[in-house]
């Protein structure tokens, strides 16, 4: 199916990477930046230019886009959503790709800045790149394959199916946003005016990995009121709800439900913020775990340490609330099984093995789950993320739109 195609993900993403789209998790506005409408921007005369005629963008700078069915049998509509922001963690400012052809093991010294090596031993996924090309940044910047892959993967698949018609497929859209960083990517996203019925995020690691399943998540907020007094005369008045909030981080397992003592399949509960004077503190926690009965066990099992604490002090009080946060795809997926199961057979067809994954975090994939559009994320092929090393191969790159390719084709043929 690939064999007179020329791939155009690598020399997209080599072009995106430069466009500064650093999100801002302290700004209110939407986007949080005005720059990541200028890759949006660039996107929507390309898809055109590709012939995706109905690209546009809206004021909130995503990008909608349809790739019209090209069958008489009835298909789902499938979107395909990548995030064109990267992260606020590591400058994203005068990014200079480097191309490193033909990789053969060795040490990748960054060209701008030579404590910045990329080896083998500490990146052991490269031991799979032997013989390939790899792009990293300069080692000033992050390079933003976090997800300027997954966009410009997105962006190759449209060339593909435009200028392959006699590939067969159903509706297909197209989703950028911004702010995923910031954890805002769907906050404005229009699923009615989407229309799809499945999508994918294009936002994973190696090739071949699937990711269905995030974590639960809810946010604690305590807030211990204390009893104020002036210091001089507080003998036997004063609580103070500081010394309080102390206590309650003292009394936390040391061993155990810490993000720090867990991995795999093990959840959490984390302070994450702490502010207060004498009268008044607040503690904000986040609250994690793959089993949203486990979220309320988490829960209630802070409560209660909580309680029998402030037994010591009656004339103090503290409220409690949980907010929820987002919940595990996984719950919404089973509910749909052809959707990773597709994209399984995909897989397989670009000849990869396939690595399912279950994700510590959340993913805009995560919301749009429950929001009524079930959505696994897959491989886009980025590498040490967030970070002056981060790394891609072209070979990735292309194996992702394979894929894809892929993906449309078992959904026309099992539908
Ligand atoms: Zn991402």
């Amino acid at each position: 199916m690939f064999e007179n195609y020329r791939f155009t993900a690598a020399e997209r993403f080599l072009r995106y990477v430069q466009i500064d789209t650093q999100s801002d998790p302290l700004s209110k506005s939407s986007p949080s930046t005005e720059k990541q409408k200028d890759l949006s921007r660039i996107l929507v005369e390309e898809l055109k230019m590709i012939g995706v005629n109905d690209a546009h963008m809206d004021e909130w700078g995503y990008v909608y886009a349809t790739i019209p069915s090209n069958t008489e049998k009835k298909v789902p509509v499938i979107c395909f959503c990548a995030h064109v922001d990267t992260a606020p963690d590591c400058s994203g400012t005068g990014v200079q790709p480097v191309i490193h052809n033909n990789y053969q093991g060795q040490d990748i010294a960054l060209p701008d800045d030579a404590t910045q090596v990329l080896r083998m031993i500490d990146y052991p996924y490269l031991k799979t790149q032997i013989g390939n090309d790899i792009i990293t940044a300069s080692g000033k910047t992050l390079l933003g394959s976090d997800d300027k892959a997954g966009v410009a993967e997105i962006m190759d698949l449209a060339n593909f199916l435009m200028t392959n018609k006699d590939v067969k497929h159903g509706g297909i859209k197209i989703l950028f946003t911004p702010d995923e960083e910031v954890g805002r990517g769907t906050e404005k996203v229009d699923l009615k005016k989407l229309g799809a019925n499945f999508a994918y995020t294009l936002d994973g690691g190696d090739a071949g990995s699937l990711e269905d399943e995030t974590f639960s998540a809810d946010a604690v907020q305590v807030i211990i009121h204390g009893v104020i007094a002036h210091p001089g005369y507080a003998k036997g008045k004063m609580i103070n709800a500081m010394k309080i909030a102390g206590e309650i981080l003292a009394a936390l397992p040391k061993n155990r439900l810490s993000p720090e003592s867990t991995e795999g399949k093990r959840g959490f509960m984390h302070p994450v913020r702490i502010d207060g004077i004498a009268e008044k503190c607040t503690i904000d926690f986040i609250i994690r775990d793959f089993d949203t009965k486990g979220l309320q066990k988490k829960e209630d099992y802070l409560r209660t340490q909580i309680e029998e604490l402030m037994r010591l002090y009656t004339k103090a009080s503290f409220e409690y609330k949980v907010t929820e946060q987002y919940r595990n795809m996984k719950e919404v997926l089973l509910l749909h099984p052809e959707v990773v199961d597709h994209a399984k057979e995909a897989i397989k067809r670009a000849g990869l093995k396939v690595k399912t994954e279950s994700i510590r975090g959340g993913t805009d994939g995560s919301r749009l789950s429950f929001i009524g559009l079930p959505c696994p994320n897959l491989f886009a092929g980025e590498q040490a993320i967030h970070s002056k090393l981060e790394f891609i191969s072209v070979q990735d790159m292309n194996k992702a739109v394979e894929t894809m390719v892929h993906l449309v084709t078992v959904w026309h043929e099992k539908s």
